[in-house]
């Protein structure tokens, strides 16, 4: 394969594109202006490979990355749009920035909890919600080959320094792991780390394979680069080197688990993305898929059958559907709960049980990962069922509870429990975690 060499357009030069030839004037400008407030990054292989230009308007490649007009409130849109022609630099700063809170960019607790310590050193760049995963931020990993419209990361993106995780402190994650025997995986987040190059990389994993932990069984790295920089794992200078290190990974005796970020069937289709796979399949590792379900992008159910039964075909085992967060554009991507399970359900159906391995739809909330089960009815009345996936208490998972139902609502906290209940059962115990009454973790229960 031909060695390609990546070319990242942003806010300032996306009229150097030359499929911009395509767009009217307005819709250049629309660019300009939600590529102002939202971060806006696209490169020349979503650009070239990924995106059917005949018909952009309807493109879910093109939704996902170059800004749409309505994924601002019209009054937003025309106060931007009207400060970017008078030239007022620091007022349209200053108006872009309040547009930006609005936008909620730090949804459900983010950054607030479950940043652990050391003896009174406070680890920013990790995160350990869930008991057995733990999150790491290397610092050199905060950025993408592109970027999504939708994302919940965007503040890190746009230089909102203050609600960035970064972590220089592989040595203190080593401590941390060696003092929480109870964590099995370790999953490698961003932004995308595989936008680091792999020395970098390595300098993080080594360490983690060197100190030979035994609870350690999975290293996890979460990226989209296989999707938008297919490749990083072909042509890119370091790219053999990058695939030597996953099979040092799995010689280790550890499982490489690729969490892979697809967010619609098109992303499956060229050449290089389907060698790039095989490429990392042969390394030992295994690829997982996820993605939000979103307006726009992928709100059928047919369009989630054919991407989760491509993936098989290709190798690939499809593992979580979200529910699009209550950040950033969301009165644009944003589908109700009851209508994400209806979508989730028919596409279910219509695969086989190979491809029946994902699970969702789920809100990655701040007491869990919630999965909606189903719409029903008990003792004549109407419900959604809920479950937790993951839990801030592992004794919440699989525990079924029930809301009203309510076909508008679109996170957890728009739903009310069923039966005239005051509240749901996780709530007094979420409470107390968060206030630090208690550890959310009880160690009596790990299994030796
Ligand atoms: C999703 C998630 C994980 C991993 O959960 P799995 O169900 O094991 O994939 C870990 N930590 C956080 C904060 C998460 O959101
Ligand atoms: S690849 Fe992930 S982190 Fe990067 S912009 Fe997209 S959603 Fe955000």
């Amino acid at each position: 394969m031909d060695s390609q060499k990546y070319h990242a357009y942003n806010i300032r030069n996306f009229r150097d594109i030359p499929q911009m030839q395509y767009l009217s004037e307005d819709e250049k400008m629309a660019i300009e202006v939600v590529g102002r407030v939202l971060p806006f990054k696209a490169n020349n292989y979503v650009v070239n490979e990924l995106i059917n230009w005949d018909n952009y308007e309807n493109d879910p490649i093109y939704k996902l990355t170059f800004p749409q007009k309505e994924m601002l409130e019209v009054e937003n849109f025309h106060l931007i749009s009207d400060l970017l022609k008078r030239g007022n630099k620091e007022e349209l700063k200053k108006e872009i920035n309040e547009v930006r809170l609005q936008l909620n960019p730090h949804p459900d607790g983010q950054l607030s909890h479950n940043v652990p310590e050391i003896d009174g050193i406070k680890l920013t760049g990790i995160q350990h919600k869930y008991r057995e995963t733990l999150l790491f931020f290397p610092s050199q990993g905060q950025t993408c080959h592109a970027y999504c419209t939708f994302c919940f990361r965007w503040p890190q993106f746009i230089g909102m320094e203050e609600l960035k995780f970064a972590s220089k402190e592989i040595e203190l994650l080593i401590e941390y792991l060696k003092r929480n025997p109870y964590i099995t995986d370790v999953l490698f987040t961003g932004g995308d780390p595989l936008v680091m190059n792999t020395k970098h990389l390595k300098s993080y994993i080594l360490p983690l394979l060197e100190s030979n932990l035994p609870n350690i069984r999975t290293i996890r790295i979460g990226t989209k680069a296989l999707s938008y920089w297919p490749y990083r794992f072909l042509t890119d200078h370091d790219a053999d080197e990058l695939l030597n290190l996953f099979s040092t990974v799995k010689e280790s005796g550890k499982h490489l688990a690729f969490m892979a970020h697809f967010n619609h069937p098109q992303e499956m289709e060229t050449q290089a993305v389907r060698m790039a796979i095989e490429r990392i399949l042969e390394t030992g590792a295994q690829i997982r898929t996820q993605s939000p379900i979103m307006r726009h992008i992928n709100d059928e159910a047919s369009t989630w059958a054919k991407m989760w039964q491509k993936q098989v075909d290709l190798g690939c085992i499809p593992y979580y559907m979200f529910q699009a967060r209550d950040t950033g554009a969301q009165h644009y991507f944003g589908i109700p709960l009851v209508k994400s399970w209806q979508i989730f359900s028919e596409a279910y159906r219509n695969v086989s049980g190979i491809c029946r391995t994902v699970k969702g739809p789920s809100m990655s909330a701040d007491p869990g990962k919630i999965q909606v089960s189903g719409v029903t009815e008990v003792k004549g009345e109407k419900v959604i069922a809920l479950i937790f996936l993951q839990g801030r208490n592992p004794d919440w998972v699989k525990r079924p509870f029930f809301a009203e139902y309510d076909e508008n609502a679109i996170w957890i906290d728009e739903l009310k429990p069923a039966f005239g209940e005051d509240c749901f059962f996780f709530e007094d115990d979420f409470e107390n975690i968060t206030e630090n009454l208690r550890h959310p973790f009880d160690l009596s229960t790990i299994v030796e």
